[in-house]
């Protein structure tokens, strides 16, 4: 029997969660609180539906007309990295079936069963979240070395990567944050885009809803003069 994995939700197409079109799995559980997360639906471990690894192939390959050359299929959540088994046998299936991988995720696990799961995966959208040790322990519960140990590794794999920040007013908004960018990306010649992202609270009722607190509830979203600023400080 194949295995069984947790599902948050299924995304049947999508383009903003790696190249192309794409559906995207929102895998359930996060070890991580970050101030800014936009799903909260997603952390719990004990939520989510359960899904065998052939059931999800099925759903993953009906679609597959539509990937094109570009797009395929992203691993996304929560923290795809909670249940490897998992993945590294549907990546299995993926890859025979010519399916183009991608996986977002905060890079808090490294270990031999993580390192088997990367060499399934074509991409990965590294969300880098903040500059700095202390920003990362007090909004996201981890360590900003946790992440660029995991950016060293897929740069010694040769992973292609794309550098994931969230924008965040009053966090992230600023020159300093865009230098560390920019130098990680001179180090690391995996990385082959940076993606800046507005933070926005859309997710404020989500919150709601589930009873807890939105911390940032009253954090605008950056002008669209800001991120153009920002943007134009990529190197
Ligand atoms: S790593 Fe992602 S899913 Fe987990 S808490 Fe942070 S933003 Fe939310």
């Amino acid at each position: 029997m194949s295995k069984i994995g947790k599902i948050s939700s299924f995304q049947s197409l999508g383009t903003v969660d790696g190249p192309g079109i794409r559906s995207v799995v929102f895998m359930q559980g996060c070890p991580l609180r970050c101030i800014c997360c936009h799903n909260p639906e997603t952390l719990g471990f004990d939520g989510g539906e359960a899904i065998s690894v052939n059931e999800l192939f099925k759903k993953i390959i009906r679609f597959k007309v539509y990937y094109g050359k570009t797009g395929g299929v992203t691993f996304s959540g929560g923290e795809p990295l909670m249940q490897p088994d998992f993945l590294i046998e549907i990546c299995k299936k993926l890859k025979a079936a010519g399916i183009h991988i991608a996986l977002d995720t905060s890079g808090c696990i490294l270990n031999d069963k993580i390192k088997k799961l990367l060499s399934l995966i074509d991409l990965v959208l590294l969300d880098v979240k903040y500059y700095d040790n202390e920003s990362y322990k007090k909004n996201a519960g981890m360590s900003l070395d946790k992440a660029i140990e995991f950016l060293s590794y897929l740069n010694e794999q040769n992973i292609d990567t794309y550098i994931r920040r969230v924008i965040i007013p009053g966090f992230t908004d600023n020159e300093m944050s865009i230098e560390h960018i920019n130098s990680l990306k001179e180090k690391y010649p995996c990385i082959k885009k940076v993606e800046l992202l507005p933070f926005h609270n859309l997710c404020i009722e989500k919150y709601e809803n589930m009873g807890l607190e939105f911390k940032l509830k009253d954090t605008p979203t950056p002008t669209s003069e800001k991120m153009e600023y920002l943007n134009s400080l990529l190197k």
